[in-house]
C-alpha cells in the first residue's frame, strides 16, 4: 500500500497550495483530483470569468475610445473565438499547476477519494478499479456545488448552472438570471455586452445583498444605464417550456407575472461538497452542512483537516487559499490559525467594486459608534481621464479610535484598488494615517485619501 505523510482530496484553490505548502515542508503529498487540476476557480469560476470580463472591457474601450478621437471602425465580437482563447487559457493554468506538483515531487491520482477509515483514503479510478492508499494526515479540500432551487422545471433543458455556462459556445439571445449576488451581476454584466438580452432576478431586497447598501444602489442604476432588468424582492414560483426558451414565472410586489427567455441561470451561490467522501463512516461532524473545522483547520476527527469551499466558512478562492496553507503546515506539525478579519470582496462588473471590512448597516445593526466618509470619484482627476468618474469611495470608522473598519469602492479598477484598503486594515491604520498618508498624483488612489482627509478628523 502506498504511504503518504499527506493525502489532499481535491486539486482546487484550496487544495494545490496546500500540497505544494507540505512538500516544501519536506512531507511526501499526494493530491486526488477527480476532474481538472485547478478546480472550479481555474476551470468554470473566477479564471475563466475574469478572461471573458476583460475582454467586453476591451470592446467597451475601444467604442468609448471614439470619443478621444482613435477611430477603429465597425467591432465585431467573434463570441466563438473569445471562447476558444479562453479555454486555452484555461487549459493552461490548470496544466501549470500540474507542472509546479509534478515539480514538487508530489504524486497526483486522477480518481475519485473518499475516507475508508481517519488514516486511510480509497480511491476510484477512471476504469473502476480502486486503490486505497495509507495517509498519516488527510486534508479534504473537495469544494462546492452549484445551489439550485427546487422548483416545477428546474431540471429542464436550457436551465443553467456556472459549470455549463462558462462552457457555453453562444451567446443567449435572452438570459433571466436567479440570482443577483456577485455572480450573478457578473455573468449579467458579461452577457449584456455581449448583446444579450438580460434580467436578473433577486429575491433579496436589493443586489449584492451582503454589500453596503450605497454600492448595491449604485449597481442597481448602472445596470439600469446598460439595459439589465433588474427585479429585486421577487421570487422565482417555477420554469415551463415555450417556443424558443422559457417562461418563468416570478412573484414580487405586483403579484405573479411571466419573464420569457431563451435561458435561465441559477447563480444563487454554492453548497459544500460533502456527499461521497465517507464523512459520515469515520466521524467527521458537519456544521449547517459544511465540514465543522477549528480556526487550525481541524475537522473533529484528530489528523484530517478540511479547507476551501467544503468549510463553508467564506467561499473564496483566497480564503480558501489560505486555509489550505493553515492546513498544510498544521499537518506537517506547524501551529497556525487562519484569521478571517480582513478579507477583500471584489466584483468584476462596470464599474468594479472593491470592498473589505464591515458596512454601515452591519455597524449600525450591531450598533457600533462609527463615522462615515465618502468621497465621489468626480473629483478624481484620472477617472475623469478615463472617463469613469461614477464611482466613489466610502470609509467607515470607528469613531473614537478613527480605525478604519470597513473601506468600500466603486468605480474603474476598484478590485485593484481594495488592496490599499487591506493593508490599511491589516495595519489597523486609522482615518488620520490615511488623511496624513502622501498619495501620488494623477492617482485613483488619491480618492481613498481624498475621502480619509474629507472625514474631518
Ligand atoms: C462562477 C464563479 C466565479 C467565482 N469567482 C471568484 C472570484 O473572482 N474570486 C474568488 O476569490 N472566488 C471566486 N469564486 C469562488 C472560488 O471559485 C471558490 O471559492 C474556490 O474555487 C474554492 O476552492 P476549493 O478548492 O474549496 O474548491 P474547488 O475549486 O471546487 O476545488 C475542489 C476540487 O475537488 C475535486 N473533488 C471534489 N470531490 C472529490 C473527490 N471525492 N475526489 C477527488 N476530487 C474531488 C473537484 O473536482 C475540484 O476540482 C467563484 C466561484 C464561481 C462559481
Amino acid at each position: 500500500m502506498d504511504e503518504r505523510d499527506l493525502v489532499i482530496i481535491g486539486g482546487g484553490a484550496a487544495g494545490y497550495p496546500a500540497a505544494s505548502r507540505a512538500s516544501h515542508l519536506g512531507g511526501k503529498v499526494m493530491v486526488v483530483e477527480k476532474d481538472n487540476l485547478g478546480g472550479i476557480c481555474v476551470n468554470w469560476g473566477c479564471i475563466p470569468m475574469l478572461f471573458l470580463l476583460h475582454q467586453v472591457g476591451l470592446v467597451r474601450a475601444i467604442k468609448q475610445a471614439k470619443e478621444d478621437g482613435i477611430h477603429v471602425g465597425k467591432v465585431d465580437i467573434d463570441f466563438g473565438a473569445m471562447k476558444t482563447a479562453k479555454d486555452a487559457f484555461v487549459k493552461t493554468m490548470s496544466e501549470r499547476i500540474k507542472g509546479n506538483l509534478t515539480a514538487s515531487n508530489i504524486k497526483m491520482i486522477s480518481g475519485c477519494g473518499k475516507l475508508a477509515s481517519p488514516d486511510r483514503v480509497e480511491i476510484e479510478l477512471g476504469d473502476g478499479t480502486r486503490q486505497t492508499v495509507h495517509a498519516k494526515k488527510v486534508i479534504l479540500a473537495p469544494g462546492s456545488v452549484p445551489k439550485k432551487l427546487s422548483v416545477k422545471g428546474s431540471d429542464g433543458q436550457r436551465v443553467l448552472t456556472m459549470k455549463e455556462t462558462l462552457g457555453l459556445n453562444f451567446v443567449p439571445k435572452s438570459a433571466v438570471i436567479i440570482g443577483g449576488g456577485v455572480i450573478g451581476v457578473e455573468i449579467a454584466t458579461l452577457w449584456a455586452n455581449l448583446g444579450c438580452r438580460t434580467t436578473v432576478v433577486e429575491i433579496m431586497p436589493r443586489l449584492i445583498p451582503n454589500e453596503d447598501l450605497d454600492l448595491s444602489l449604485a449597481m442597481a442604476q448602472a445596470f439600469r444605464e446598460e439595459g439589465i432588468q433588474v427585479y429585486t424582492g421577487t421570487e422565482v414560483r417555477g420554469i415551463e417550456d415555450v417556443e424558443g426558451g422559457k417562461s418563468i414565472t416570478v412573484a414580487g410586489e405586483g403579484g405573479n407575472h411571466k419573464l420569457e427567455a431563451q435561458v435561465v441561470l441559477f447563480a444563487m451561490g454554492q453548497s459544500p461538497l460533502v456527499e461521497g467522501l465517507g464523512l459520515e463512516d469515520v466521524g467527521v461532524a458537519l456544521n449547517q452542512g459544511a465540514i465543522q473545522t477549528n480556526e487550525r483547520m481541524e475537522t473533529t476527527v484528530p489528523g484530517i483537516y478540511a479547507a476551501g469551499d467544503a468549510t463553508g466558512v467564506i467561499m473564496l478562492a483566497n480564503v480558501g487559499m489560505a486555509q489550505g496553507m493553515v492546513a498544510a503546515q498544521n499537518a506537517m506539525g506547524g501551529n497556525e490559525t487562519m484569521d478571517y478579519r480582513v478579507v477583500p470582496r471584489t466584483i468584476r462588473t462596470f464599474p468594479e467594486i472593491g470592498a473589505v471590512g464591515i458596512t454601515e448597516q452591519e455597524a449600525k445593526e450591531r450598533g457600533l459608534d462609527i463615522k462615515v466618509g465618502k468621497y465621489p470619484l468626480k473629483g478624481n482627476a484620472k477617472a475623469s481621464v478615463m472617463k469613469d468618474r461614477k464611482g466613489f469611495v466610502k470609509i467607515i470608522a470607528d469613531a473614537k479610535s478613527e480605525e478604519i473598519m470597513g473601506l468600500h469602492i466603486l468605480g474603474p479598477q476598484a478590485t485593484e484598488l481594495i488592496h490599499e484598503a487591506l493593508m490599511i486594515m491589516q495595519m489597523r491604520a486609522t482615518v488620520r494615517d490615511v488623511a496624513n498618508a502622501l498619495h501620488g498624483h494623477p492617482c485613483l488612489h488619491e480618492a481613498i485619501h481624498r475621502a480619509a482627509q474629507g472625514m474631518g478628523l
